[in-house]
């Protein structure tokens, strides 16, 4: 660098980041957008869920506000109702929870009416409550994020059956896999193997690095019960299981296991298309196509500088540019300066002004 720039500014030194730290930056942006597409792409961010009853699998929020200022009634928000009708409060994220209906302005909450669907019975009574919507999650009963955590990073997992979201620490057992590959899994937790305990044989965390073998009772002309054929789990304990994509394939169907999936009621949890990755699917070929002018003219001004340029540019469009700038840069000295970062965005900004995008924008509060 040359000493000149020192000179046209004593006092402030000019912050440095390297290409590889911006680009692990932006991927990370990337995943982050691509996690909120798959989680919200199925949200219609105007119409409150309500009229569609329980619903099968959605998007679910709590309102810690309405929780702190309501006597601890236990209460569950749709997306829309989190966006519109509780904009400026404290919103916890509870992923997607099935067979929930939406309690926006009901008896639970009903110092803060519902500004989309305003005349809701008084309770949901099928709707399931567990302490996730007091927010506390796991074992330990904490809060996330977690302030006193002693670990900086606490990310949790779902567990498939009570919904409810354990540290990995807290599971029982250790993680089959590495942490940040641990989400390719499904987890049922030992709770509910102990509610449960014929799952205990379907635990796949032994067989995580080969392929569970596919010679499933479905597939046999004459169905022998899995149970009984494979009694080597019989004298294991019961703690929390792992189970690979597809495992709902993989249980076996014989007559006497389905009355047992009836009478647990499991059924729906077992069909395919509760699968969690069927959700995903879904959520990203919809919110390929969503129009993001009416989102943006709502959304943009609450997002920050960074964010509000990836929703404008299309993240291809944004790193496209970024490469030709880092070649750019890495011919010269290599060094990225917050002057370079700047002047890069604004330039950006400039020439993509007149282009209309169409990329997904989740409500204000969906964001974790
Ligand atoms: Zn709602
Ligand atoms: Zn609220
Ligand atoms: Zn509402
Ligand atoms: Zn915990
Ligand atoms: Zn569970
Ligand atoms: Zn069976």
């Amino acid at each position: 660098m040359s000493t000149n720039q020192t000179t046209t500014n004593d006092e402030e030194e000019e912050e440095i980041v390297t290409c590889s730290e911006l680009l692990e930056q932006i991927d990370d942006e990337e995943a982050e957008l691509d996690r909120e597409r798959a989680l919200y792409g199925n949200c219609d961010t105007d119409t409150c869920t309500y009229s569609q009853g329980y619903v099968q699998r959605q998007a679910l929020f709590v309102c810690m506000t309405c929780y702190n200022n309501g006597n601890g009634q236990l209460a569950g928000i749709c997306a829309a109702c989190a966006f519109h009708c509780h904009s400026n409060h404290e919103i916890n994220e509870l992923y997607t929870r099935r067979f929930f209906r939406c309690d926006c302005g009901n008896s639970k909450l009903s110092h803060q009416p519902c500004k989309l669907y305003p005349n809701k019975d008084p309770t949901n009574t099928a709707n399931k409550y567990d302490d996730n919507f007091r927010g506390l999650y796991c074992t330990c009963k904490r809060p996330y994020p977690d302030k006193e955590s002693p670990t900086a990073d606490d990310s949790m997992i779902q567990c498939m059956i009570c919904e409810d979201w354990f540290h990995s620490q807290h599971l029982g057992v250790p993680l089959p896999m590495e942490e940040n590959e641990a989400d390719q899994l499904d987890m049922i937790c030992q709770a509910c193997i102990m509610k449960y305990p014929f799952l205990i044989h379907y635990d796949e965390s032994r067989t995580i690095t080969s392929p569970p073998v596919e010679n499933n009772a479905a597939a046999s002309n004459s169905p022998a019960c899995l149970l009984i054929s494979n009694n080597s789990n019989d004298s294991k304990e019961l703690h929390t299981i792992f189970l690979r994509d597809g495992w709902r394939k993989r249980l076996c169907c014989c007559v006497q296991c389905r009355k047992l999936y009836d009478d647990s009621n499991l059924t729906v949890v077992f069909n395919d298309d509760d699968a969690i990755q069927e959700y995903e699917k879904q959520a990203l070929a919809k919110s390929e196509n969503l129009d993001a002018d009416k989102i943006l003219t709502d959304s943009l001004q609450k997002l920050d500088h960074v964010k509000k340029l990836e929703v404008l540019h299309g993240i291809n469009e944004f790193k496209k540019s970024l490469s030709d700038f880092l070649r750019d840069k890495a011919n010269g000295d290599g060094i990225l300066t917050a002057n370079d970062v700047t002047t890069f965005f604004a330039e950006l900004q400039e020439k993509r002004k007149e282009q209309k995008r169409t990329i997904f924008v989740p409500p204000d509060n969906c964001k974790s």
